[in-house]
C-alpha cells in the first residue's frame, strides 16, 4: 500500500522546526515541528488506549489548539476522527456514540460522568480535555514519547466521519477518506493562492467541515500559519487584521463585523482575502463589505459530504449572490429533480456533484448512500440551483427544508418531533425565517389540542436539554391549523412568507 495518510502531507516527514503553524492571541506558538512532536505523543497515547487503524475517536470538546492536535494525532494513528458539536446534549450524544461505536471518546471534564455511562455501553474508553487544553488526555500524553511512525493508510481509507442531520431526524455519518480531504485542500490552496506567507484568522468552530478541513487543512498544506481564536469576537478579529492576510467566515461573521466602527479600508489593508461560506451571503452584505473595506468577499459553496465544490474566482468577478464555478477536478451539474436528466444552463434544478472530494458514503447506511448517488457517480446534494452562462453556480434554496442559523444546520423534523411529543400539542411545523443576525431564525408554528395546551414559554422550556441550544426555536406561534396542499403536505413556503417579518427588528 502506498501511504496516503493525510497527516504526512499536512505536517510533512521533516517539518521545518522554525516555521510557525499556529499562534494564539495570548502569545502561545506552535511550530510545525511542535505539531509533529505533540501529535506524536498523543498518537502514542491513543495506541496505548487501544485505538487501532479504522477505529473511531469521538470528540466533543471546546475549541483549543490541543483539540486540533488531537485531530492530527487520530489521523496519524490511522484512526477515524469524529468531531461532535459542543452544543449536543447527552440525549443526542447517545445516538452518535451508539451508531459510530468509537473505541475512545474525548469530552469536556464537566460532561465526563454522563458520557461515561453512554460510552460503557459501546465499550469505549473516555478521556477528558477542557477549553484550555487540560484534562486526562493531555496529562497522560505529557509523558508519552514524541516520536511516532505515522500509520500507513490507503487513499480510500477513512480519515474522518462528520455527522450531518437527516430530514427524517436521523443523523447520518459522512465518511471522508484521506484522498477526499487531501484533494480538496490542495485544490483550495491553489484556487485561493495560499502560500507560506499567509496568516489566517481562524475564528470558526472545529467540529464542522468549514473550520476543521477548509480552514485548518488549507493552512497546514500551504505551510502558512493561523491565529487560532477560541471563538468569533469582532473586536479581536479586527485587531488581528493588522497581522493577518485571510479571514474565513460564515455570513454571520460579516454581518456582525459590518456595524463595527473600526472596520475600515485602513484596518483591512494588510488583508488579501475574505472568504464566506456554509450559508448564503446576502448580496447586500457583499456590497456593503466592498464599500466599507474595498475587498470583494469571495463566496464558495460546499457541504459536509463533499467538502468544497465551487468558488468564486480569485482573479475575476466575485459575483454577489453566486458561489462561482466548480473547483478544479470537480464536476457540477443541474438536473431535473424527478428524472435526474441534466438541464441546460439557467434552468433551475437539483445540484449534483462528482469528484475526488465527494465522500465515500454514509456510515452503516448503504441503502441511503445508494439513493443519494446517481448511477454515473454524481452525488445529489439536495440543494436547488442553476448554472449561468459563465459557469457560475447560483444556489436558490434547499430541496429539503434545512434551516441554517448562524451557519449551523437545523433540520425541522428533529425539532418538530420533540414539540409534537409534548402534551397538548397536535402538530407543528418548524421553519427558518430571515433573521438579521443569524441569517435564519428557527420558528415553530404549533397547533394545540382544543381543550388547551402549553404556552409559548412552556414549549420552549420543554426543549431545553432535549435539543442543542441553537436548534431551539426563537418563537413558538400558535395557529388553528397548518396550511396543506392537495397531497396533504404542509406548505412551509406559505409559513415562511407569512412570518418573514418576525425578526425584522432583531
Ligand atoms: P454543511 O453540510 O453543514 O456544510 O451544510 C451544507 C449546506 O449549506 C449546503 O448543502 C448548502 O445548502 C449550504 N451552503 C453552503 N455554502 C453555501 C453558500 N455559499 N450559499 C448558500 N448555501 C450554502
Amino acid at each position: 500500500m502506498t501511504d496516503a495518510n493525510l497527516f504526512d502531507r499536512l505536517i510533512g516527514a521533516n517539518p521545518d522546526p522554525s516555521r510557525i503553524a499556529i499562534e494564539t492571541v495570548d502569545g502561545m506558538r506552535w511550530s510545525f515541528a511542535d505539531l509533529a512532536a505533540e501529535s506524536g505523543r498523543l498518537a502514542n497515547l491513543l495506541v496505548k488506549r487501544g485505538v487501532k487503524p479504522g477505529d473511531r475517536v469521538a470528540v466533543q470538546v471546546e475549541k483549543s489548539v490541543e483539540n486540533l492536535i488531537l485531530y492530527l494525532a487520530t489521523v496519524r494513528a490511522g484512526g477515524v476522527y469524529l468531531p461532535l458539536n459542543t452544543a449536543y446534549t447527552l440525549n443526542e450524544l447517545a445516538y452518535f456514540l451508539e451508531d459510530a461505536e468509537p473505541s475512545l471518546v474525548v469530552c469536556d471534564p464537566s460532561k465526563a460522568e454522563g458520557i461515561q455511562a453512554i460510552a460503557s455501553k459501546v465499550n469505549a474508553k473516555v478521556e477528558t480535555l477542557d477549553a484550555k487544553g487540560k484534562g486526562s488526555l493531555t496529562a497522560a500524553a505529557a509523558t508519552a514519547k514524541p516520536d511516532f511512525m505515522t500509520v500507513a493508510r490507503g487513499g480510500e481509507d477513512l480519515a474522518a466521519i462528520l455527522y450531518t442531520s437527516g430530514t427524517t431526524g436521523r443523523s447520518k455519518g459522512a465518511m471522508l477518506t484521506h484522498d477526499n480531504l487531501t484533494s480538496n485542500a490542495l485544490s483550495l490552496v491553489d484556487a485561493w493562492r495560499f502560500t507560506e506567507k499567509d496568516v489566517l484568522i481562524h475564528a470558526l468552530p472545529i467540529y464542522h467541515t468549514h473550520g476543521l478541513f477548509v480552514a485548518s487543512n488549507v493552512t497546514l498544506f500551504a505551510r502558512a500559519s493561523m491565529i487560532f481564536l477560541s471563538k468569533f469576537d469582532p473586536d479581536v478579529v479586527i485587531r488581528m487584521m493588522d497581522r493577518a492576510t485571510v479571514l474565513m467566515g460564515v455570513p454571520t461573521f460579516y454581518t456582525r463585523l459590518l456595524p463595527h466602527p473600526a472596520l475600515t479600508i485602513e484596518s483591512t489593508r494588510h488583508m488579501r482575502l475574505f472568504i464566506s461560506g456554509s450559508a448564503p451571503l446576502l448580496a447586500d452584505t457583499h456590497r456593503a463589505w466592498s464599500t466599507r473595506t474595498g475587498h470583494a468577499v469571495l463566496e464558495r459553496y460546499g457541504m459536509t459530504e463533499t467538502g468544497m465544490n465551487t468558488s468564486n474566482p480569485y482573479d475575476g468577478d466575485r459575483v454577489p449572490g453566486a458561489v462561482g464555478p466548480a473547483l478544479r477536478g470537480v464536476s457540477v451539474r443541474v438536473t431535473d429533480r424527478e428524472t435526474g436528466k441534466e438541464l441546460p444552463r439557467e434552468s433551475v434544478g437539483m445540484i449534483e456533484v462528482k469528484g475526488p472530494n465527494v465522500f465515500k458514503g454514509y456510515w452503516r447506511m448503504p441503502e441511503k448512500t445508494r439513493t443519494e448517488f446517481r448511477h454515473d457517480g454524481f452525488f445529489i446534494t439536495g440543494d436547488i440551483g442553476k448554472i449561468d452562462q459563465r459557469d457560475y453556480v447560483h444556489i436558490l434554496g434547499r430541496g429539503t427544508d434545512l434551516i441554517i442559523t448562524g451557519g449551523l444546520n437545523v433540520y425541522p423534523k428533529e425539532v418538530e418531533s420533540e414539540i409534537d411529543a409534548l402534551a397538548g400539542v397536535v402538530e407543528s411545523a418548524v421553519v427558518g425565517v430571515p433573521h438579521p443576525d443569524f441569517g435564519e431564525g428557527v420558528t415553530a408554528i404549533v397547533v394545540r389540542s382544543r381543550d388547551g395546551g402549553p404556552t409559548e414559554e412552556q414549549v420552549l422550556k420543554a426543549l431545553e436539554g432535549r435539543l442543542a441550544r441553537f436548534k431551539i426555536p426563537k418563537h413558538a406561534i400558535f395557529v388553528d391549523e397548518l396550511p396543506r396542499n392537495a397531497m396533504g403536505k404542509v406548505q412551509k413556503n406559505i409559513l415562511r412568507d407569512k412570518y418573514a417579518g418576525l425578526y425584522k427588528n432583531g
